[in-house]
């Protein structure tokens, strides 16, 4: 007998269907012998529905009281489709319960409509799996230490599943969705494109963070604090499939490079259209000068990623970074009213048509000339390379947006992805 935690994701709980299906999965699960968590995300479209009502009545605003209500809102959807699978679970005969976030509790800061989770008390839970009671947890919310409602950011039950799990020490959280696994990179950029069996804990960090939307980053960021065993699987597979067939679908997400693991060198290629590029030209090449234009952006709140300066000619350099599209017209404005005045002759210069494709793998550890082999690939197929950044386990670079899909694909041939590792 197992401790295991489900979660799924909007698309699964889309409709009354949809939701006796997932019914009938967890209780298939639970009458395998095992205590079932499950997380469930809002039906489809449901969050946006109702953070489009509030947009409607109040466009732009964004103080911390409206933030509050939007959480006290937008929390509802998950309450809603909670209270729906424990329905649905005890009309097939199976004993369930829901809570929402603050009932737990789940206990967060307060940052409305992006709060983090502190604690998660496992008291009430474990009460009820011990009465042997399926608990369902409503994904994407928790409270406050003043007992305000909150919510962890768009895509949040990844991480109220994980979180989950890694307070009740579950044996495994499957977050169940409409796609069948982590992919080497999205099929629909690239045909040819594989599920992955399995991907390392790093590897998925990098990717999430670089642009693959199959998971929510702080999901996996909690799932390598507390080595939560991850697996990502389809919702759409018949419901009665056999357990142990289910139980080793999808796509593992693993902590150590075992035998099994899979031996490519790159394992996957991310890509992101969200960002745009910014450049301040002829600035004067003297200390200070890195932290004068980054420092003032960084105290605006804004997220800087790529950097590069340029080597030196005649005591003035060039300084290249990319910040998300939201922030590209005010870092501009920000530059020229606060930077510019004090650098002398400098210039901003930006673009927002660039987009950062990134090869991912922890071989690249062990293995030299990847980035090369890169670089070479790209050259092939004519793609300037505008910037360049590397850690131990991805090399990203930035390129004209227009080349994306041209780049993906190349890469994904030259690292021979769309074949099975052997
Ligand atoms: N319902 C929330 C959203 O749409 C949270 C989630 O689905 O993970 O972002
Ligand atoms: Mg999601």
């Amino acid at each position: 007998m197992a401790l295991i935690v489900h979660k799924y994701g909007g698309t699964s709980m889309g409709s009354t269907e949809r939701i006796r299906n997932v019914a009938k999965r967890v209780a298939k699960w639970a009458r395998a012998g095992h205590q079932m968590v499950v997380v469930p995300s809002a039906m489809s479209g449901e969050t946006n529905r109702l953070l489009g009502l509030a947009k409607e009545l109040a466009p732009g605003k964004h103080t911390a009281a409206y933030r509050r209500e939007l959480d006290m809102l937008a929390s509802t959807g998950e309450q809603a489709s909670s209270a729906l699978l424990a329905i649905a679970l005890q009309a097939e005969g199976m004993p369930s319960v829901s809570y929402a976030g603050w009932q737990v509790p789940i206990k967060t800061d307060s940052a409305y409509t992006k709060a983090r989770i502190d604690s998660i008390d496992d008291k009430r839970v474990r009460a009820d799996l011990n009465a042997g009671k399926v608990v369902i947890i409503t994904g994407f919310q928790g409270v406050d230490p003043d007992g305000n409602v909150t919510t962890l950011g768009r895509g949040g039950s990844d991480t109220s599943a994980v979180a989950v799990a890694a307070a009740l020490k579950a044996d495994e959280a499957l977050i169940y969705t409409d796609v069948d696994g982590v992919y080497t990179t999205d099929p629909r950029v690239v045909p040819e494109a594989r599920r992955l069996q399995s991907l390392s804990f790093e590897e998925m960090l990098e990717m999430a963070s670089l642009g693959s939307k199959v998971l929510q980053i702080r999901s996996v960021e909690f799932a390598g604090k507390y080595k939560v065993p991850m697996r990502v699987l389809s919702s759409f597979t018949p419901w009665d499939i056999d357990l142990a067939e289910e139980a080793k679908s999808g796509t593992l997400i693993t902590f150590e490079e075992d035998e099994k693991m899979e031996k490519a060198v790159v394992s996957g290629i991310a890509f992101n259209r969200d960002e745009a590029k910014i450049s301040v030209l002829g600035v004067p090449d003297r200390p200070g000068i890195a932290y004068q234009i980054l420092g003032t952006v960084a105290d605006a709140n804004i997220e800087i990623d790529v950097i590069i300066q340029n080597v030196s000619k005649d005591g003035k350099t060039d300084f290249s970074f990319t910040v998300n599209h939201v922030d590209y017209a005010r870092c501009i404005d920000l530059l020229k009213e606060k930077v510019l005045p004090e650098l002398g002759a400098a210039v901003v210069e930006g673009d927002p048509r660039i987009c950062k494709v990134s090869i991912v793998g922890i071989g690249m550890r062990s293995h030299v000339g990847v980035a090369a082999k890169m670089f070479r690939a790209l050259s092939e197929e004519g793609i300037n390379i505008q910037m360049i950044s590397t850690s131990e386990i991805k090399t990203s670079v930035v390129i004209d947006e227009k080349y994306m899909e041209l780049a993906v694909r190349a890469l994904h041939r030259a690292f021979d992805l769309d074949q099975a590792p052997v």
